[in-house]
């Protein structure tokens, strides 16, 4: 997230082939869900009836907590099911996709500056790649889509900041509000990294202690400590990978008080840096499917630790 300033804008190539997959992803069963779901949230935020956009929007058979197709993409429960079960029932989840697949097409909006409490910030950024091509913003998706379902099969009420249904952002104090909004249980936003070879491994960030302007953090420090930790650990375990070796002492535990997402939170947040998309051997990971499986599970473990307290 942070690292992303002086890097190359994402490349072109890559977002043109995930949309591609996407396409093709459309006739096939099995297909990810990183870009074939994308196509079944494209309504529109203001869309509140959720009305189903694709008949290829069925989710996959193959996993029983996968959400309606009915559901609109900042909506939690699909109108007219009965209400969840499972242990995370009645607790709301927001998950954030860091950064927009299409915010490089956006640059002027993106750069506008938003207001975070103790100063001003880019709206947005374009987000990091993988040498190979892949975005960052397309990995932030994927991982969201597989904790989404992952936290609706404990019967938790999950909403996604944005889901592939609009052209850039949302800013970062728009993607703070929605959590608040919603009055959320726990927030994660979900990242990865864009930093030198040979530095590796995730890392949480954790909100500092921050007060000016909009920005009071002081009753969320200590909760989104608790949700952090909780998730650094269950990542560990369900990934295998290991706490970053640049960030954090190798606790895989960061404290920032520079991002606008954890500024502007009144509810407990984190971020993830799942890993390094610029090393080769962590973008191994991060490219791999079955592996955004193990992190999203990994993640999904820690909320929902911390929510059952
Ligand atoms: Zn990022």
């Amino acid at each position: 997230m942070r690292h992303h300033q002086s890097l190359p804008p994402t490349p072109r190539r890559p977002l043109r082939l995930a949309a591609t997959a996407a396409l093709l992803c459309l006739g096939l069963a099995g297909c990810g869900d990183g870009g074939g779901t994308a196509q079944a949230q494209a309504g529109p935020s203001g869309d509140a009836a959720g009305t189903p956009r694709a008949t290829s929007a069925a989710p996959s058979p193959s996993r029983p907590g996968a959400a309606s197709p009915s559901t609109s993409p900042s909506k939690a429960a699909p109108s007219g099911s009965a209400a969840p079960t499972g242990p995370l029932a009645g607790r709301t989840v927001v998950i954030d996709p860091g950064h927009n697949p299409r915010n490089h097409l956006h640059t002027a909006a993106i750069n506008r500056q938003v207001d975070i409490g103790t100063g001003h910030k880019e709206c947005d950024t374009t987000g990091t790649a993988t040498n190979g091509g892949y975005a960052e913003a397309e990995f932030t998706l994927d991982v969201a889509h597989r904790l989404r379902d992952l936290l609706r099969a404990q019967g938790a009420t999950v909403l996604l900041t944005y889901d592939g249904d609009r052209e850039f952002g949302p800013c970062v104090d728009e993607r703070a509000r929605i959590g608040n909004k919603a009055h959320a249980d726990a927030v994660v936003s979900v990242h990865a990294d864009g930093s030198a070879v040979g530095n590796r491994g995730f890392h949480v960030i954790l909100p500092a202690a921050v007060r000016g302007g909009g920005a009071d953090t002081s009753k969320i420090v200590a909760p989104s400590r608790d949700l952090g930790t909780r998730i650094a650990g269950l990542f560990v375990r369900s990934t295998g990978s290991s706490p970053s070796n640049y960030v954090g002492g190798k606790t895989g535990l960061d404290v920032r008080k520079d991002l606008g997402g954890l500024n502007l939170s009144t509810v407990p947040k984190v971020f993830i840096e799942c890993g390094n998309m610029r090393d080769p051997e962590d973008a191994a990971l991060l490219t791999s499917p079955g592996w955004r499986q193990k992190a999203a599970q990994g993640i999904a473990d820690g909320i929902s630790s911390y929510l059952k307290g």
